[in-house]
């Protein structure tokens, strides 16, 4: 794992480079280039290091370097490129194309990673929470997980430091380090709690991706008095794997939407084996076996393991996620 947890690291480093050239007025430009580079980088760095490492293995990339080859986008592949040779000296623009497609399979396989390079892209453009998230599948089940929280400090409320990496493995738990610092890795274990009306729970930021308001009438029905802590990305479930949230809700805004398992694979190993729980609405296990997406599954909740059924029952009895 250490070439994963390596890779990750790299891409951490090349994140927090592109947000600190990040100029407060683009923001208010919507200007989503600073993303754009650090997504791409990313995706580039991660993937070369596992080709280097497993040339045979498929990785299911969010990203996909199609987009850069068009007639008006030198300008961003050379600001892609810049980063990525900072930290893998002599690329070029070509083999950064070459390295982000590495991540292009599509298709279920016995064995292969997913990897989002940026989760929660809002979350970086706003300088909140985001994630680079690595996972390794095996008969679809998620064998290995990395991490990375840039701006994640040991405790929510702390300075973000070095940013928080989290490693899984399947079978023997999950441990927190540095992303960037010196550090030894500590396991990390999810909270006691046992009842609903002292948990806290974490959503997305944005309402899009997963109902407020359903979450609030949740709230109301078992009495949970602290008010849910917003976060993007899979920042949400490090914070439950580490006992500061109880739970992680992710209630569908629609019957439509099939959640991309980039967005989950690595943090619902991190939960797990930090002695949690996480299942779709219906309780049922994720199905990494489906290709890109969790066809069979809707929404996400990932717990504590003692507060499960009972936000479970309550989800059920309030007719969530149904219509
Ligand atoms: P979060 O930071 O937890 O809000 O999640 C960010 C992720 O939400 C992105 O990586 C998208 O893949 C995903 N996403 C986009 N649209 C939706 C949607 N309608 N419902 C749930 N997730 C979505
Ligand atoms: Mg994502």
């Amino acid at each position: 794992m250490g070439f994963a947890l390596g890779s990750v690291r790299q891409a951490g480093r090349l994140c927090r480079a592109v947000q600190a050239e990040i100029d407060p007025g683009a923001l208010a430009k919507k200007d989503r280039s600073p993303v754009t580079v650090a997504d791409f980088g990313s995706q580039a760095l991660i993937c070369r290091t596992l080709r280097e490492a497993f040339p045979d293995d498929p990785i299911i990339g969010e990203e996909d370097a199609a987009v850069l080859h068009g007639p008006d986008q030198a300008p961003m592949l050379a600001r892609v490129t810049e980063h990525v040779a900072k930290l893998r000296p002599g690329v070029d623009s070509e083999q950064v194309c070459e390295w982000i497609d590495y991540g292009g399979a599509k298709d279920y396989t016995s064995r292969f990673w997913t990897l989002d390079p940026i989760d929660g892209t809002k979350g970086f453009l706003r300088g909140g929470q985001y994630a680079i998230a690595l996972a390794l599948i095996l008969d679809g089940q998620v064998a290995a997980a990395v991490l990375g929280c840039p701006n994640l400090g040991p405790t929510l409320d702390a300075d973000r430091g070095d940013g928080s990496l989290f490693v899984a493995l399947k079978g023997h738990g999950t441990w927190s380090l540095p992303l960037l610092g010196e550090g030894e890795p500590v396991p990390v274990k999810v909270s006691g709690q046992t009842d609903c009306a002292f948990i806290r729970f974490c959503e997305s930021v944005e309402a899009a991706h997963s109902s407020h308001g359903d979450a609030a009438r949740l709230a109301t029905e078992l009495k949970i008095q602290a008010a849910p802590a917003r976060l993007d990305s899979q920042a949400k479930y490090a914070v439950v794997a580490r006992g500061e949230a109880e739970a992680y809700l992710r209630l569908p805004r629609d019957q439509v939407y099939r959640e991309k398992i980039w967005d989950h694979a690595a943090g619902v190993l991190v939960v797990t084996e930090a002695g949690g729980r996480v299942t779709d609405i219906a309780g049922g296990d994720l199905d990494f076996s489906q290709g890109h997406q969790l066809e069979k599954n809707r929404g996400v909740v990932a717990t504590n393991t003692p507060v499960h059924d009972s936000l479970l029952k309550a989800i059920g009895d309030l007719g969530i996620g149904a219509s």
